[in-house]
């Protein structure tokens, strides 16, 4: 079941759209050249998550490609109406801790081919069993060369490394290659050897103890700057962290660094946060501390909004 909500100036709840029929022209430059951008975030209990770090990002990505948006306000509602209609459509069975989740994608393409109006709407579909089972048995995941430096980003600003565009062939691309290969998922690296992101997905590992034994609690994660996507999930995750005591750090950081880690996870607005078990075949920590800390930063990335 997936539920449609255009963004239309004549509907300003939105106009929902019959998902089986087709709805854009086959003209529509999202779909001709991939020219557009997106954002996936969660609803809990019919309550957007982080949504304004959401629609923050969405503006930034918009700006990196000048690309008209509409207004926050056109958004919400669209999605106040996606949710009613998903919910009302197709009730969900409650997760492990009672709660009923919806994946909502806000999609924006530049529109049709010849016309300057951009063509945005609104999807709510179910979430994939596979990614509460990913969180309880971890990820084996493969380090991929991504094929830019980690420089790139700043003096080439029209790859668009830090946008969210609706070009995800290479990041699935990706993920079919390391499913060949028997794994589960993959942290991309840059061609010169820093740690980036996964293909859906950002990176953050832990350490609970300093290289003399003295007990820590620090949370890395690759820096920001090195054309990766801000995850809203690593910064909601980091501020709650803070404010628990934790201590927080920015990469650079090799591959190296994530074998030395006491954990590290995949973390995204619908994955949630997922241990990687093994790098490359090598086990991460320990399946006791892994299991230990995952549970330990799922709580207070639960107290997150
Ligand atoms: N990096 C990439 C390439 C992504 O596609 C995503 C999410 O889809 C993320 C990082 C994590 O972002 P967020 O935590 O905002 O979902």
């Amino acid at each position: 079941m997936t539920v449609l909500v255009f963004i239309d100036p004549a509907r300003p709840d939105g106009r929902i759209a019959d998902a089986d029929a087709p709805v854009l022209l086959a003209t529509d430059q999202g779909v001709t050249r991939g020219d557009g951008i997106f954002e996936s975030l969660l609803a809990v209990n019919g309550a957007p998550r982080k949504v304004q770090a959401h629609l923050d990002r969405l503006a930034t990505s918009a700006r990196t490609m000048s690309l008209d948006l509409p207004a926050d306000d056109a958004w919400l509602r669209a999605i106040a109406t996606a949710v009613a209609t998903f919910e009302t459509a197709s009730p969900q069975q409650p997760d492990e801790h009672g709660n009923t989740n919806v994946i909502l994608k806000l999609i924006v393409t530049r529109g049709p081919e010849g016309a300057n109006s951009p063509t945005a709407w609104v999807q709510a579909s179910p979430v994939p069993a596979l990614l509460a089972e990913q969180r309880a048995k971890g990820l084996d995941v493969i380090l991929l060369d991504r094929g830019y430096d980690s420089t790139v980003a700043a003096r080439a600003p029209w790859l668009l490394l830090g946008a969210k565009t609706l070009s995800y062939a290479v990041n699935m691309a990706a993920l079919r290659h390391a499913h060949e290969q028997g794994a589960d998922d993959v942290i991309f690296t840059s061609s010169d050897g820093h740690v980036l992101e996964g293909p859906t997905s950002s990176v953050l590992l832990a350490h609970i103890k300093d290289d003399d034994g003295t007990p820590v609690k620090r949370l890395i994660t690759p820096n920001l700057d090195s054309g990766i996507l801000p995850g809203t999930t690593q910064g909601a995750l980091f501020a709650a962290a803070r404010d628990a005591g934790w201590e927080l750090g920015y990469g650079p950081l090799l591959p190296a660094d994530l074998l030395d880690a006491d954990a590290v996870w995949l973390i995204s607005s619908i994955r949630l946060l997922a241990p990687v078990t093994t790098i490359d075949g090598a086990e991460i920590g320990t399946a006791g501390v892994r299991a230990a800390l995952t549970a330990e930063l799922a709580a207070l990335l639960a107290q997150t909004h």
